[in-house]
């Protein structure tokens, strides 16, 4: 795997040679200092020191001796897993949920805590909070073994100052600092990632594009937002790119949370799903769906009635379906990426979002285009933000502070 080379700064590149051999003792252990030396292509006094620094940190441990060619048996070294952990934070608006992980990638544990679009931030920061200590004692975990926490959360927002900035669906929260709120009440080292960028390094870490350079991941939920990696890094332009969800599909269509008019999120979320089903039962459709109260019909709501058999459920499902697949025809022939991961509720349990999705997404792209990229589904389940969040603090960890991504 081929590194871009970090000059200047001794302390850094001292960093970056400690998490390019952790990473290969992580992917590759039991392994050799000979096999780490040659995989990086770093020399020997380099290897040895990193090696030396990691298993004094606990992070690292020698597990016998592998195999001679001729020589000494070498001694392997292998990951510690449980040396540290990071945590991994789901705020939506309607949704929090914080998970531990080991190095391994592994979940040891999962609290969720009530948050409805009108918490307020003190109080969402403080249910965090509740949910870490909770879940670091039941875990037996102690606070200094967390190498941090991760969030994903709405955009738009500024990941490098941890600000949320304007998020649509949840009110009172505009311009909240987030990350310091957060370091205040935890005393962790937290980051905060728009909720599509989170699901794209998840992707990247734990899912479908862990070989992939160049790949746009879509969240089709209560919202639709994306995130965008291209060359092997996160893609935010000059701070909020991926707003997909708000790209205009009909000129004068119903107006969207964020102002616009027309938007594939008024069009096809599961807020406007919610909202054409209430107009379709007050026209006299009939559905199982008439049974409840307006302002309850919503994602999970419409996907049960549809499984059920619904055929309002299914008919909004279908045109969901065929929006996104208009969506998912841009993004190919905008940004030609290798992969396409389709994410969130609608997406990953309604089967006709995803075949409507599928198939117009390639119909209508450049057929050039349209063979080169692979549209999947994600296979993280429910936890996919939960696992996204925690994969930015493993991959600083792991790679080094100055990339995200290999490249
Ligand atoms: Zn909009």
């Amino acid at each position: 795997m081929a590194r871009r080379m970090v000059t200047g700064n001794s302390d850094l590149i001292r960093q970056w040679n400690r998490s390019l051999v952790l990473d290969v003792i992580r992917r590759q252990g039991p392994v050799s200092r000979a096999e780490v030396r040659r995989v990086t292509g770093l020399n020997f006094t380099t290897v040895t020191n990193a090696v030396a620094d990691l298993i004094a940190e606990d992070l690292v441990c020698e597990v016998g001796l592998g195999t001679s060619n001729g020589g000494r048996k070498p001694v392997l070294l292998t990951l510690n897993p449980t040396a540290r952990y990071v945590l991994g934070c789901e705020l939506q608006s309607a949704k929090l949920v914080v998970g531990l992980f080991d190095l391994s990638g592994q979940m040891v544990g999962q609290v969720r805590k009530p948050k409805s679009p009108g918490t307020p931030p003190a109080e969402a920061v403080a249910r965090i909070a509740e949910g870490v200590r909770e879940i670091l004692s039941a875990a037996g975990v102690s606070r200094d073994k967390v190498e941090g926490m991760g969030v994903a959360a709405p955009g738009p927002l500024d990941s490098e100052a941890g600000v949320l900035l304007t998020p649509p669906n949840m009110r009172g929260w505009q311009n909240v600092p987030l990350r310091r709120l957060l370091e205040e009440a935890t005393g962790l080292s937290v980051q905060v990632e728009k909720d599509g960028n989170a699901a794209a390094a998840g992707e990247i870490w734990f899912g479908a594009g862990q070989a992939v350079n160049n790949l746009i991941l879509i969240i089709v939920d209560d919202g639709i937002g994306a995130g965008i990696v291209m060359g092997g890094k996160l893609y935010r332009g000059a701070g909020g790119a991926g707003e997909i969800g708000h790209g205009t599909l009909d000129l004068d269509g119903p107006r969207c949370s964020c102002g616009n008019h027309g938007c594939l999120e008024a069009l096809a979320s599961g807020f406007a799903l919610g909202r054409k089903a209430a107009e379709a039962i007050r026209r006299g459709v009939a559905s199982s769906l008439a049974a409840q109260a307006e302002a309850e019909i919503g994602t999970e709501e419409i996907l049960q009635a549809a499984e059920a058999g619904d055929k309002l459920a299914l008919d909004l499902l279908d045109e969901c379906g065929r929006m996104l697949g208009i969506a998912v025809a841009n993004t190919v022939n905008m940004y030609n990426p290798e992969l396409i991961v389709l994410a969130g509720r609608l997406a990953q349990r309604s089967p006709i979002v995803l075949d409507r999705a599928l198939q117009l997404g390639r119909a209508r792209a450049f057929s050039v285009l349209s063979d080169q990229v692979r549209i999947v589904r994600s296979a993280l389940g429910d936890d996919f933000l939960v696992k996204g969040a925690a994969s930015l603090i493993l991959a600083r960890l792991f790679r080094g502070p100055v990339d995200l991504f290999p490249s």
